[in-house]
């Protein structure tokens, strides 16, 4: 038996029952596809189920407003796939009128379809004979096959794809396709493979040289960014002065509160006598109640965030400050950690 039919094989006996695997809804797949990018399935499943929900097709993502999917989306990360969805599905609700495409041809052209994505939706709901290649089916072919090129560098990344294409089952691509990404999941998982079980560990290059842990190489190209955010709480108790970030930075278009950002670490009393925060807190503003910062790691930057609750209004009032009532807070799309405390805070 061939190494794609083994996996087959092992595919139909050990598979999750994912709601994405029995629908070749085109939107239903892509909906599901963008979750799970970055996304563990445990953590994607719940929102797939809570946006198919609301959501039913692409028609009513279009018309929905960036708030509402934001919201949606909150807990979940790397929000400009919200934002994007959004952007997609407008432009599939113009251009083709309300039917999510399939062919991949046309699905890599759209906002936040790359290639993995536009394999896999057009393999999935389609069957279109498109090897899908994502970081599970790297992660098998690497230690299978013995490939050491790095799977994010150019030349490697060509290889790997060339190496999926000719393993793709033509006849029947999407359960090859399934087969392959299922198998990296559960059993040639990323730490501790399940090589004892594993049905085709006697053609394994990793398992016979033992270097399951060497394979995949990984070239580490992310720089971390250091980042210092100082955020201050005026409430009267009704309301709460909340900023609405801008477009171009991290959670673009959700809400925050009043900003100081600070080029590196800074006390309080520095932080105070800075020029940006006299401006708008005025001088020795009372603080209440000040939080030690803490740390909030996000893939490409880490930052050093601290909460500051001030006893008075500010003096002036940035363009993008806003107060909201307290019991409207929760319908606001909100960053994690300002969810968190805004929710330990004012409960
Ligand atoms: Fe992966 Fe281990 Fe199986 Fe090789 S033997 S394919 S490393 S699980």
């Amino acid at each position: 038996m061939t190494f794609q039919d083994e996996l087959v094989l092992w595919y139909n006996n050990n598979k999750r029952d994912l709601p994405w695997r029995n629908t070749t809804d085109a939107y239903l797949i892509w909906l599901s596809e963008i979750i799970l990018q970055q996304t563990r399935v445990e953590q994607g499943l719940p929102y797939f189920y809570r946006f198919a929900e609301k959501y039913p097709n692409v028609t009513r993502f279009a018309a929905a407003h960036e708030d509402d999917i934001l919201k949606l989306w909150q807990g979940l990360g790397y929000y400009s796939r919200g934002r994007n969805m959004l952007k997609t599905a407008r432009l599939i609700q113009e251009q083709y009128n309300g039917v999510f495409p399939t062919g991949y041809d046309e699905l890599i052209k759209l906002k936040g379809i790359g290639e993995y994505t536009a394999a896999a939706i057009s393999s999935f709901s389609a069957n279109e004979a498109r090897a899908v290649v994502d970081g599970n089916v790297y992660r098998v072919i690497a230690r299978y096959f013995g490939i050491d090129d790095a799977i994010n560098s150019t030349t490697g990344k060509k290889k790997f794809q060339a190496i999926a294409n000719d393993l793709l089952n033509q006849q029947n691509p999407a359960l090859h396709n399934q087969a392959m990404m299922e198998f990296g999941a559960m059993v040639c998982k990323p730490k501790n493979p399940a090589c004892g079980i594993c049905p085709v560990r006697t053609g394994c290059y990793a398992f016979i040289n033992n270097a399951t842990t060497t394979l995949p190489v990984k070239i580490n190209k992310v720089k971390i960014r250091a980042r210092f955010f100082n955020y201050f709480l005026f409430t009267d108790g009704e309301t709460v002065l909340m900023n609405k970030r801008d477009e171009n930075d991290i959670w673009a278009n959700m809400y925050d509160l009043p900003l100081i950002e600070t080029l590196f670490a800074v006390t309080l009393d520095e932080l105070m006598a800075l020029p940006e925060t006299v401006t708008v807190f005025g001088k020795n503003p009372v603080v209440i109640d000040s939080l030690v910062p803490k740390k909030h790691v996000l893939t490409h930057q880490h930052l050093h965030v601290r909460f500051i609750k001030i006893a008075q209004k500010p003096i002036k009032l940035k363009p993008k400050w806003i107060f909201i009532e307290v019991i409207n807070l929760k319908k606001l799309p909100l960053p994690k950690v300002i969810f968190i405390f805004l929710d330990n805070f004012l409960n």
